[in-house]
């Protein structure tokens, strides 16, 4: 694992989470390169493993009996996980081009995307049909599908067009699955009708004639007919129209035709073949940019064509790693070659399989068992980690600094000795004309002419609300970070029912080379102006310096009438309690560094993080919120109890109405805890009838600290399921009612629990 304090002289960036990169980020796992810096970039934060799919389909395995936990992963490899989509590359600057996020410069690109079937064709395919990839679309359609199905009165004709083994497979795992659900409700399994159609003269064209024949018995056995040589020209809601004119009736096609590459690729100037997949050496280097790798489906290696399929991807992944390795070292590069015949291992939904190499074939149960056996094998290779030590003494691995990234290390060792001070000033003139901040009236002097101190005018009337965060990164992705920590220091402003401003931010940016220092900086402070400027507030100063690690923070001012000011002291007897976002941010980032949370929750959670409170705010007010405050680093009680101190008054609160997010109850069940949930948990002495609260699961929740909470509001009675209606509307989905206001009674103790005890 990498030492997060070595010094980052290159950057290595791994696009996509295939079977290829999954194999790097274990073996820079097990022996990482100090001083090479490692980020994924994925579209899926759970990747599937291409073989269970099917498996998967047909209901033998569970999500994550199948799926990749890439965020584990990443961690383990001591890699930034970046949860987003490249949209393109710009390779003149070595950038990587994203959807979502300001662009992420490599000194080394390794590309495994995988492919997409095609389509674009096929007038009507996209919006109509279900392609198989992207995967988790897919498979979103999927469960859809098998509810219309399982819903419908009349039987349901599914037509699959692509005569591959992605297609047969395909076919008879759906045609599997629904029929078993059917069944199980006492419906009948002809309820459900499957054809199979391919533009081929056969089906699995790659294949010997021995498994074709096998397949063509095996479909004919279910009640699949086939359609070759049939060239789908269009699709439409309720049939797919051939080439020649004729149609065929569909309710709903599935899509697994030849598989393509997306624009973006040739677009970028990289080499490609006649198919838009990348053109690589047989050192998997691309044969027009030395600095670009790719394996998987998305490559085409010269001179050695062979189908796209996930058994290539894997084999892959070792010599990619290798060669990414002696690239970043300076190190002569190893030649690989695919080989030509492969084992495949073709399912037919029913725990059956047909085994297909070169020219000879076999069948059985007992195929799928060994198959399932060698699956499962694959899987804990990823999931099951082992526990490595952190390296710490070596901070640049030899070879991998030039003579300038050299100079540049001795004087960040100098640095790091002594004055570690303020980030340089050149650094600083780069990065804040890439950042653009928005302008108002009320500053006067700000960052479009940059003085000792900025200067705010306070318009008449209203008074100036002020607030203070500052955090260590919690996560390894700057820009985001940046934006929750945008998103927390508003929070304050917006639960005193004022409007922001303007900010000052002050940043603690690692030790290193100049430009990664730049890079940080930017991707920090361009995630945090986004908040900012979301919110009508202009960034008009702040302080920079380097440092240890990642730190960040922001004083905010926001502008409020006093009258409308919010305070903790609101509350009345009969309001209702309204919580905006689910609580379980503490445990769920101490289980990740524990490395014992799933990248799903991790990325639920920040998802979650990253909603601005704004709209929420505004939602509380209209429907006559007296008191509010945000939810942050004193759990849910110590915020709770601040308010009815201030108010004067008891509150109900009902366990089972909290909104949690996903994962936190497992973590709280692992034992795992915020360093900061012992402080909270002294505040249980506010709860009444302790002993019966405590024994209850959601119980650690309530001192769990949040970052970046949601907002916790006293409503009116009569408003609040509105509120929580149209807060749900505004994208606030785990809004909730989650008790009332009492008033005071003599217990001493102000919040009384309740849950059904049935
Ligand atoms: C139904 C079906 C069954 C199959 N069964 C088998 C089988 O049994 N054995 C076999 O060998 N092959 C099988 N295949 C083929 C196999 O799925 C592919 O060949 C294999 O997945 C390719 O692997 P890969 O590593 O290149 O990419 P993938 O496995 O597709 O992984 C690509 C990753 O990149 C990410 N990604 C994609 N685009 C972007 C982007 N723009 N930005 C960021 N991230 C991105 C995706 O999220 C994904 O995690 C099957 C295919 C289908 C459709």
């Amino acid at each position: 694992m990498q030492n997060k304090y070595q010094t980052v002289v290159k950057d290595l960036v791994l696009v996509g989470g295939g079977h290829s990169h999954v194999a790097v980020l274990k073996r820079f796992g097990m022996h990482p390169v100090p001083g090479l810096r490692l980020t994924l970039i994925a579209r899926d934060v759970h990747t599937p493993y291409s073989g269970m799919l099917p498996g998967f389909i047909a209901g033998h395995y569970g999500y994550d009996g199948c799926h990749i936990d890439l965020g584990a992963l990443a961690r383990f490899a001591g890699a930034r996980l970046f949860h987003d989509e490249v949209e393109g590359l710009d390779l003149d600057e070595r950038r990587v081009l994203c959807q979502n996020r300001p662009p992420v410069r490599f000194d080394l690109l390794s590309l495994n995307i995988g492919s997409r079937p095609n389509t674009v064709a096929s007038p009507g395919a996209a919006e109509l049909a279900l392609p198989v990839k992207p995967i988790d679309r897919f498979l979103t359609r999927w469960g859809q599908l098998m509810q219309r199905v399982l819903d419908s009165a009349s039987p349901v004709k599914l037509v699959v067009v692509g005569g591959g083994a992605g297609g047969v497979e395909l076919a008879l795992a759906t045609q599997h699955r629904l029929q078993t659900e059917l069944v199980a409700r006492g419906r009948s399994a002809k309820a459900v009708h499957h054809t199979l159609v391919t533009d081929t003269p056969q089906i699995l064209p790659s294949h010997n004639p021995r498994v074709r024949s096998k397949f063509e018995r095996i479909l004919m056995e279910r009640n699949i007919p086939i359609h070759t040589d049939r060239l789908v020209s269009e699709v439409r809601p309720d049939r797919l129209v051939f080439e020649d004119g004729e149609s065929l009736a569909a309710d709903a096609a599935l899509w697994v035709t030849q598989a393509s590459a997306p624009a973006w690729l040739a677009d970028s100037g990289l080499a490609t073949d006649a198919r838009g997949f990348i053109q690589v050496n047989e050192r998997l280097q691309s044969i027009s940019h030395t600095t670009v790798f790719a394996a998987g489906d998305i490559a085409s290696v010269v001179g050695h064509p062979r189908p796209k399929s996930g058994v290539f991807a894997v084999r892959q992944g070792p010599p990619l790693a290798e060669n990414l390795r002696r690239a970043a070292l300076g190190r002569k590069l190893k030649p690989f070659r695919p080989q030509r015949h492969f084992l495949g291992l073709i399912s037919t939904g029913d725990k059956y399989a047909v085994a297909s190499r070169g020219g000879w074939s076999l069948e059985g149960a007992w195929v799928w068992q060994v198959k399932d056996w060698i699956d499962r094998r694959f899987m804990v290779k990823y999931n099951r980690l082992p526990v490595m030590k952190t390296q710490s003494e070596t901070i640049v691995a030899s070879g991998l600094a030039d003579e300038t990234a050299l100079r540049e290390i001795s004087a960040i060792a100098m640095r790091c000795g002594g004055c570690g001070a303020k980030v340089g000033s050149t650094v600083l003139s780069r990065v804040m004309p890439r950042l653009e901040t928005i302008p108002r009236d009320d500053v006067l002097v700000g960052l479009d002419a940059p003085d000792d101190a900025a200067v705010l005018a306070v318009p008449a009337g209203t008074h100036l609300v002020q607030t203070v965060d500052y955090f260590r990164a919690f996560l390894d992705d700057p820009y985001v970070f940046g934006r929750i920590s945008a998103n927390h220091a508003l929070g304050d402003v917006y639960a005193m029912g004022a409007a922001p401003q303007a900010a000052l931010a002050i940043a603690t940016v690692p030790y290193g080379r100049e430009e990664v220092v730049e890079d940080t900086l930017y991707e920090l402070l361009c995630g945090a102006l986004e908040v900012l400027s979301d919110a009508g507030a202009s960034l008009v100063g702040g302080h920079s310096s380097e440092g240890q690690e990642l730190a960040f923070g922001l004083a905010v001012n926001g502008l409020a009438d006093m009258q409308a000011l919010w305070r903790k002291s609101g509350m009345q007897p009969g309001e209702r309690m309204v919580l905006t976002k689910p609580l379980g941010t503490g445990t769920l980032f101490a289980a990740d560094m524990r490395h014992q949370a799933k990248g799903r929750w991790i990325q639920a959670a920040i998802a979650s993080m990253s909603l601005s409170t704004r709209a929420a705010a505004q939602c509380l007010q209209r429907h006559g919120a007296s008191a509010c405050t945000d939810v942050t680093g004193f759990g849910l009680l110590g915020h709770l109890v601040e308010m009815t101190r201030a108010s004067g008054v008891d509150v109900t609160i009902d366990l089972e109405t909290l909104p949690l997010l996903e994962g936190a109850m497992e973590t709280i069940r692992a034992g795992v805890f915020s360093s900061l949930q012992p402080q909270n948990v002294r505040l249980r002495r506010a709860i009444r009838d302790l002993e019966t609260a405590a024994a209850h699961p959601v119980y650690p929740l309530l001192f769990d600290p949040q970052t970046a909470g949601g907002l916790l509001a006293s409503v009116p009675a009569q408003n609040a399921e509105s509120c929580v209606e149209e807060l749900k509307g505004l994208g606030y989905g785990r809004a909730a009612i989650i008790g009332q206001v009492e008033p005071q009674q003599e217990a001493l103790e102000p919040v009384r629990l309740i849950w059904d005890r049935g």
